[in-house]
């Protein structure tokens, strides 16, 4: 064959008749192919294998993305026709991932416009391509016949090697099945391995080697909890039969869970995944990082035998134990934070995305997915169900049940135990928040409340927003905030070395570089006025700080036992200490950001606070107002979570915001509606698509000329393939400058993800930027930071 002959000649005496396409976990987003030497051959799709790259032939490890690709066909590095480079070994015995993950890869790589090399890296653990935890140990058997062995023993003069004979001859260890571990038998003889070695050497025991996995088990031990089933209310029965028909069925489709905190959406996914095992399938449970507290897991791994867990508290081997016992199918339910979507379970039949409008499932390197929306493609790619539950789901989801017919809603209105939703109490933050020292964080309503909450030997929990760096501009005399001119929002102050030199005085009296104001709904952007427009007296700087919290509390309340919970500063570990500390009562009040506000279970906490519930107001993030209408209703679950009653105090500079108002009472519907009018107005998500393309560089002027370069191209995109889109910027990023990188942005709205995607195909072949430059290409952004 002609094709044959052109390979073979290829190289001096290596015989190859195949070639394979390999993706590298780098930023290029190519894949080369490869000669595969015949002894070599067949290196299956999935494989990893190392390879000979770049002008000095680096030694490479890549995924294997395409078995057996015709010569014609083939590509290298320097184009076509070009002299393939050999493959010089395969890593892997087995592929790690399977024909669906494959498939599902590609998409990612296609959708979230990212190197097809990065997302299989992401797929896979480190823990995994390293082979944490792996180890080989030496097993020892007989190797004489059975009836020779006693003539074998005869012809021993040590002591040692007879007795070693007698204990393998005792435990029938005949054959390497049977075979025993040397360490172990080496103490129970009592001596060295010399004796092992002369007795191999005389051919009467052989030594075999077996690699094992060593770690200690993921699933945490001790507290026992009730395994009793429930018996499910009405709501939760009907839920479940519409669950069993859609697993029944055997086709994909998603369904909203829209259940308020309580109302027994837990028990719920876990009678879904009983019936999906049943069918011989197995399952994906998806939960926010932070909701994956031992609580949880318990839960869970007392109702499942074959579970495996994944999440970030592992360690390296248990990550890979994990994820073999998965591969290799002796587990049928997995439970994880974002990447466990990517689990490699043989025949998934439902994917449960718990908290399904949490941002954290938004990964924010690259590839940048959501583990939401990696799930639903996921299901739909191997024909399972996918359940997405929150107490508050996101816009995009409420859309797509109106819109799209694989999407339906079950709704579960009560909390299960029939509890009574805590007391909400507004305290307006205007009223005398202001001290010569600046901004009071505790109001005197909380403080009052929380030193009878003390006094009482009860808890509480202070949440202070995160984001709360984002500072807003405010008039201490007249109250007057900035507002939009096109928009009735409030707008966002954000530093910006660039924009002007001039000052602004802080509450506090001390100066900071002077900023735009930017409207968080059409990015317009102003100079901030250094008097207030209304009443000519000087503008003022707000910014909320948790270690500010934590020295208030110090002050007012030296006899407390505070402690803070920072989620940038903070371990995994020392997290769960801290919790357990908590429950356990040895802390009195918890301060700390959104991450307290999650699927906890604290009896005793019968206060709540939250300090300034507008933080996220003032980001200049469309989604505020939903981060915020969240917040509140999540922080409310915390309280009265037994038969103590229980307060929640929110704390506002903008009482009358709608977000909030539709919060205190209780109101999502109402919230919804209002919601989507400004959206659907400003054809934001989720009517229309976005994708932000982020750009820096340390040298503003090349960055500049980078970001021009980028916008002419898409536009030029955009005219002649006429696509109906709307491209904004470039302009300064909200966080203008992060570690000398100066960052600017272009943002492009358009109607249908499809669009979005035929525009970045385009701009992704052409490759438009000199890769100096750093990009960032953010699909379906959960913020525009
Ligand atoms: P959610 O996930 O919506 O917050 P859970 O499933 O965690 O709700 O339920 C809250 C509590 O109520 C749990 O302790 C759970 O065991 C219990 N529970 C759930 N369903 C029932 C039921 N039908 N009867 C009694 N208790 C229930
Ligand atoms: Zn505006």
């Amino acid at each position: 064959m002609e094709m044959d002959s052109r390979l073979r000649g290829n190289d001096n005496g290596v015989v190859c008749h195949h070639i394979i396409r390999v993706a590298f976990e780098s930023a290029v987003d190519a894949e080369f192919d490869y000669l595969v030497p015949d002894e070599l051959w067949p290196i299956e799709v999935g494989q990893r294998v190392e390879v000979p790259f770049g002008r000095k032939n680096k030694l490479q490890i890549g995924f294997c993305v395409e078995a057996d690709v015709p010569f014609e066909k083939s590509f290298t590095a320097g184009g076509r026709g070009r002299k393939l480079k050999r493959v010089s070994r395969v890593i892997d015995k087995e592929p790690l991932l399977d024909a669906s993950l494959m498939a599902l890869a590609r998409w990612i790589s296609s959708y979230y416009v990212c190197p097809l090399g990065q997302v299989l890296a992401a797929m896979v653990p480190g823990a995994v391509k390293k082979g944490a935890g792996v180890k080989t140990q030496r097993y020892v058997y007989l190797s004489v016949s059975f009836t020779d062995i006693e003539e074998s023993v005869k012809q021993l003069r040590s002591k040692k090697q007879k007795q070693i004979v007698t204990v393998l001859q005792g435990r029938k260890a005949f054959s390497s099945k049977d075979a025993i571990e040397l360490q172990s038998l080496l103490a129970d003889v009592g001596c060295t391995d010399v004796p092992i070695k002369n007795l191999a050497e005389k051919q009467i025991i052989k030594i075999a080697r077996k690699t094992i996995l060593k770690s200690l088990p993921a699933i945490p031990e001790g507290i026992s909890l009730r395994t009793d089933k429930v018996v499910l209310n009405e709501d939760q029965q009907k839920a479940l039969a519409h669950f069993e028909a859609e697993i029944e069925s055997g086709r994909f489709g998603v369904t909203l869970l829209y259940g308020v905190t309580d109302s027994g959406k837990t028990e719920l996914y876990i009678r879904a995944v009983e019936a999906v095992l049943q069918k011989g399938k197995s399952a994906i449970v998806l939960l926010p990082e932070i909701a994956l507290t031992a609580q949880t897991v318990q839960r869970f791994s007392s109702r499942f035998e074959k579970i495996a867990v994944m999440h970030s508290g592992l360690t390296a081997a248990q990550r890979n134990v994990q994820w073999q016992k998965i591969k290799s199918g002796d587990a049928d339910v997995v439970i994880g934070a974002r990447s466990a979507v990517f689990a490699p379970l043989p025949r998934p039949g439902l994917i449960v995305v718990d908290e399904e409008h949490e941002p954290s499932y938004k990964q924010d390197t690259a590839p940048r997915y959501n583990g939401r929306d990696v799930a639903i493609k996921r299901a739909q790619l191997t024909k399972a169900h996918c359940i997405l539950g929150s107490a508050t789901p996101s816009l995009e989801t409420l859309f797509n049940c109106r819109s799209k017919k694989h999407f339906s809603v079950v709704h579960l209105p009560k909390r299960v135990m029939d509890l009574a939703f805590p007391e909400m109490k507004l305290v307006d933050l205007r009223e005398g928040c202001f001290t010569q020292n600046g901004v009071n964080l505790i109001s005197e309503p909380l403080a009052e409340h929380l030193n009878e909450t003390i006094a009482k030997n009860e808890q509480a929990i202070l949440l202070l927003n995160r984001r709360g760096y984002s500072n807003f501009v405010f008039c201490p005399s007249c109250k007057h905030t900035l507002h939009c001119r096109n928009c009735d929002v409030t707008l966002t102050f954000h530093k910006s070395k660039r924009a002007g030199c001039d000052r602004m005085r802080t509450v506090t009296g001390k100066h900071i570089n002077y900023g735009y104001a930017v409207c968080h709904y059409c990015l317009a952007q102003t100079l901030v006025p250094e008097k207030c427009p209304l009443c000519g007296k000087g503008m003022a700087m707000i910014g909320l700080g948790s270690q500010r919290l934590e020295e208030e509390l110090a002050k007012k309340f030296p006899q407390a036992r505070v402690s803070r919970i920072d989620s940038d500063s903070m371990a995994g570990r020392d997290y769960y200490r801290l919790l357990k500390d908590f429950s356990e009562g040895r802390i009195d009040i918890l301060a700390g950001t959104q991450m307290l506000a999650k699927g906890l279970h604290f009896p005793n906490v019968t206060l709540v606070g939250v300090i300034s519930a507008d933080t996220c107001l003032y980001l200049p993030d469309f989604r505020a107002n939903e981060r915020t209408f969240q917040l509140i209703s999540h922080v409310a679950g915390r309280a009265g979570r037994s038969v103590k009653k229980g307060t929640v105090f929110v704390q506002t500079f903008l009482p009358n915001q709608p977000a909030i108002q539709f919060a205190l009472s209780g109101d999502f519907d109402g919230f919804v509606e209002e919601e989507l009018k400004h959206r659907k107005a400003c054809n934001l998500p989720p009517f229309w698509r976005l994708a932000a393309i982020v750009m820096r560089d340390t040298n503003f002027d090349k960055l500049d000329a980078a970001c021009k370069m980028m916008r002419e191209r898409i536009d030029y995109i955009v005219e002649r393939d006429n696509l109906t889109a709307v491209v904004r910027g470039p302009m300064p990023a909200v966080i203008s400058r992060i570690q000398r990188f100066h960052r600017m942005q272009i943002i492009i709205q358009a109607p249908e993800a499809a669009t979005v995607q035929q525009l970045f195909s385009k701009l992704r072949a052409g490759r438009p930027v000199r890769p100096t430059v750093r990009v960032a290409i953010d699909i379906d952004p959960v913020n525009l930071l």
